[in-house]
């Protein structure tokens, strides 16, 4: 059993946060909004009034923060953790960031005699709340072992995926291929009802062919085959159009930074960009859709 800060009880912190919790350790929790502060408080953690409260005499802090400046903001700013918290002790970031951030949020913590591990999740809200989320941890050997017991009160999966920022780097190119590879599966569909299949008869094929891919089996974007894909209930979120598109910008920045060629990356970036503009932020990203059937 662990002395743990949870910082920022969001849509994904909540639940992640009462795992811990669920799982017997002693959680303090903070977020600068006060109801989600309460509650948390409401599923058995102890409210904390400040970073610095929340910090004191824990042995891990963990963060589920909006992005990359927020964590730096809350690890190294003026009241920050790093102000307050004992020397020696993990920070573990779940927040999705920049590659870039999560390499400087690292040195900067070594620096200053904190250990650092990165650890964005694959899986939304749900997994959240049911604590079976995807971790892919970046950082020291010895820094992952330290994270690993806590990682698993939260999820199912947990992965070492090598030194400062892999675990951002994992995410991003996850992110960016689940991106493309939904954008392709409309596209699929939409061409194969304009040639006369229905979705139906179409899912049957191509989810034992050669097409078969997650977007398609797990998220299917024409409403019938998965039951449970936002399809089925008029393409609300799921997993937001401006949630893809702050992911596919992460890419897009991480690839010209390491010159990495993703042009089919930039193009579905262009088109999560389109939508975004057009008022759709809050649409499922799998409402590709619904705007090749020119439904928007
Ligand atoms: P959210 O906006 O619901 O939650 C972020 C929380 O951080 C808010 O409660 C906010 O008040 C708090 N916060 C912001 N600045 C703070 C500060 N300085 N101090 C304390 N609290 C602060 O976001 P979310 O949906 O929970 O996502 C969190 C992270 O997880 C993001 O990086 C996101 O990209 C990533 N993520 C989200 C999902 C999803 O489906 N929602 C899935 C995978 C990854």
């Amino acid at each position: 059993m662990a002395k743990i800060a949870f910082i920022g009880l969001g849509n994904m912190g909540g639940g992640m946060c009462a795992n811990l919790v669920k799982a017997h350790h002693d959680v303090a929790a903070f977020d600068l909004n006060p109801a989600a502060v309460a509650a948390a408080a409401e599923r058995g953690a102890r409210p904390a009034a400040s970073i610095a409260d929340a910090v004191s005499g824990v042995d891990v802090v963990i963060t589920m923060l909006p992005a990359g400046k927020h964590v730096l903001g809350v690890y190294f700013g003026q009241d920050g953790v790093a102000a307050h918290a004992q020397q020696g002790i993990l920070l573990i970031d779940c927040s999705t960031i920049a590659v870039d951030d999560a390499r400087a949020a690292h040195e900067q913590a070594q620096s200053e005699g904190f250990m650092m591990v990165d650890a964005p999740v694959s899986g939304g809200v749900a997994a959240a709340e049911a604590g079976t989320l995807t971790f892919m941890a970046g950082g020291p050997g010895i820094n992952y072992t330290l994270a690993e017991p806590v990682l698993k009160a939260m999820g199912k999966n947990v992965f070492h995926a090598g030194g400062p920022g892999n675990g951002q780097a994992a995410k991003i190119a996850n992110n960016m291929l689940l991106g493309i590879s939904m954008i392709g599966t409309c596209e699929a569909f939409n061409l194969a009802e304009k040639l006369g299949l229905d979705a139906e008869t179409f899912f049957k094929i191509s989810s034992v062919s050669s097409g078969q891919c997650w977007s398609m089996t797990s998220y299917c974007p024409a409403p019938g085959p998965v039951p449970t894909s936002p399809a089925n209930r008029d393409y609300k979120p799921g997993f937001a159009v401006a949630m893809m598109l702050k992911d596919l910008h992460l890419a897009a920045g991480a690839a010209r930074a390491a010159g990495a060629d993703i042009r089919l990356g930039k193009l579905a970036e262009s088109i999560y960009q389109n939508l975004s503009e057009r008022g759709f932020d809050g649409l499922d990203f799998s409402g590709v859709m619904k705007d090749l059937k020119g439904e928007l």
